[in-house]
């Protein structure tokens, strides 16, 4: 799905189809939310992670304060949680709420891959009330998209690293700017860099 501009308010498999990728060098940016790839910003830690949180349907603000909360079963240290940022449904059926928009950030606990982080990204959406199959751009109660692994480069179609198209996504930036301003994304450059910039004139 795509929005308008936000505003504030199997685990072998995985470990198999998963690399680190050598850092990415960006140019600066000066605006807030492109922070998160600024030539001051460090290479994540390994065990890094940065989640992107939205709702739709129902109690979206309950839906994130719930998944907040059981995230945070999965740091060892340094959970950190953003503002909430509503934005517009672009691309969703005809009377689709807007989203409530977040990010955490937070230090993996001993044992969490991204197989297994995002196994468990998916059990808290269908606790939360999320149909296992839905037609695409439907309203969700929750959806959590893994952003950031530490360094970690995949390009399967159920695990892509970083996310595929959060960098697209100025509320997920805006929110990852919050939690996470001096990560550097692995392989962002500037090519992303000038797509980066349609998206915050958008
Ligand atoms: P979107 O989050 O773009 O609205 P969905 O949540 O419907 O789309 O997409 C879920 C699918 O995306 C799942 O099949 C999941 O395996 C796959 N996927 C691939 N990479 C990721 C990622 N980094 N985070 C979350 N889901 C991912
Ligand atoms: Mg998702």
């Amino acid at each position: 799905r795509k929005h308008s501009r936000g505003t504030r308010a199997s685990g072998t498999r995985a470990a198999a189809g998963c690399a680190v990728a050598a850092p990415a060098t960006v140019p600066a940016r000066a605006a807030r939310w492109a922070a998160v790839l600024s030539t001051r910003a460090a290479p994540a830690g390994d065990r890094s992670v940065l989640i992107a949180l939205g709702a739709n349907l129902g109690d979206p603000h309950a839906a994130v304060d719930a998944a907040c909360a059981r995230l945070q079963v999965f740091a060892a240290a340094g959970f950190r949680a953003s503002s909430r940022y509503r934005s517009a449904p672009v691309d969703c059926p005809p009377g689709s709420p807007v989203f409530i928009n977040a990010a955490v950030a937070f230090e993996a606990r001993e044992g969490e891959t991204p197989a297994t982080l995002l196994r468990a990204l998916q059990a808290i959406e269908l606790a939360c009330g999320r149909a296992s199959q839905r037609a695409r751009n439907s309203p969700r109660p929750l959806d959590l998209d893994l952003i950031l692994f530490g360094q970690h480069v995949c390009a399967e179609a159920w695990l892509t690293l970083p996310h595929p198209r959060a960098h697209l996504r100025r509320f997920v930036l805006e929110a990852a700017a919050e939690v996470a301003p001096d990560w550097r994304w692995p392989g962002r450059d500037a090519a992303v860099l000038g797509r980066l910039g349609r998206c915050g004139a958008a």
